[in-house]
């Protein structure tokens, strides 16, 4: 009950205050200072139909372009765009909800790029949230010094030894699309890659990271899609080596979470393109103003 009253005022008041820094910087920001040099990037998880749609009717309303991932592409090697107003949409880890969307992607006529991960596909689940929700119930000894706020920084070995034993508490109540939802989506969207297991790359060695590359691009194409040469860090992780290795890839774009516009000039590569946040549960004008990218410029997340 208190963790629901603490939500609501937390939305009130983050909608208060991106409706004030909406109005005075963040539609200056979206209106004036975008231009065919820069495309607006933004991302999401599992929004509401409200969410998303709200965000969709102010782009298409400002006569925003959404481009395909392959007509993303196109811009970003000519470093320039067909119109001042170009926006990029993407999504992470093809949760459930993402169904929902389909009526809007159609109504609007827009559409937008999937990063899956075949493995989280396969289990329905995204790990590192599996393995905070189930916790508690693992043995002692396997959690022995690990608080589950530290699940994030666990070796690949040691966090998906708890994956695995997590796996084994109960039945798994499926929160990802299945490989058939995936391919009936992917009629309405790009496919990229979100590795093959969505482990915390920059926790894992070399070996690990290539095949996580490899691997992923492998298995989409035996489900009869592709990759498209894109890849989305799985939690916006990464380090310089992080881009070495995608560049031993077939990979030619990789995404990050920099709460930033692309800017062409820029970008020192390929393998670090931004895009900013918008989470699922915030009102309008929170999301406008992270948007906009004023918002992460004030407060931190
Ligand atoms: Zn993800």
């Amino acid at each position: 009950m208190i963790e629901i009253i603490r939500k609501a005022i937390r939305k009130s008041l983050g909608n208060l205050f991106g409706l004030v820094l909406f109005q005075f910087f963040g539609k200056r920001l979206l209106l004036s200072k975008l231009d065919q040099n820069k495309i607006l990037s933004i991302y999401f998880h599992d929004p509401s139909v409200e969410v998303f749609e709200t965000l969709i009717k102010w782009l298409v309303k400002h006569n925003f372009e959404i481009v395909t991932l392959k007509e993303f592409q196109k811009y970003y090697d000519k470093k320039k765009c067909k119109h001042k107003r170009t926006a990029f949409i993407s999504f992470d880890d093809a949760w459930l909800g993402n169904l929902e969307l389909l009526d809007v992607l159609k109504k609007y006529d827009v559409s937008i790029t999937l990063f899956a991960a075949p493995k989280s596909i396969i289990d329905g689940q995204i790990w590192l949230n599996f393995v905070r929700r189930r916790f508690m119930q693992l043995s002692e000894e396997m959690t022995d010094g690990i608080k589950v706020e530290d699940i994030k920084f666990l070796s690949f070995s040691k966090a998906f030894e708890l994956y695995e034993a997590a796996k084994e508490k109960g039945e798994i109540q499926r929160r990802i699309m299945t490989k058939s939802q995936l391919l009936d989506f992917a009629k309405f969207a790009c496919i990229g890659s979100h590795t093959m297991n969505h482990p915390i790359l920059t926790n894992c060695k070399d070996d690990i990271v290539l095949n996580e590359f490899n691997e992923s691009e492998r298995i989409l194409k035996n489900w009869g899609l592709t990759s498209n040469e894109s890849l989305a860090y799985p939690n916006g992780s990464y380090n310089e080596n992080t881009v070495t290795l995608i560049g031993k890839t077939n990979y030619k774009y990789a995404f990050t979470t920099k709460p930033k516009f692309i800017e062409f000039s820029s970008q020192k590569n390929n393998f670090e393109i931004p895009r900013i946040c918008i989470p699922d549960g915030f009102g309008k004008y929170e999301n406008l103003a992270r948007m906009s990218s004023v918002w992460t410029k004030i407060f931190k997340d």
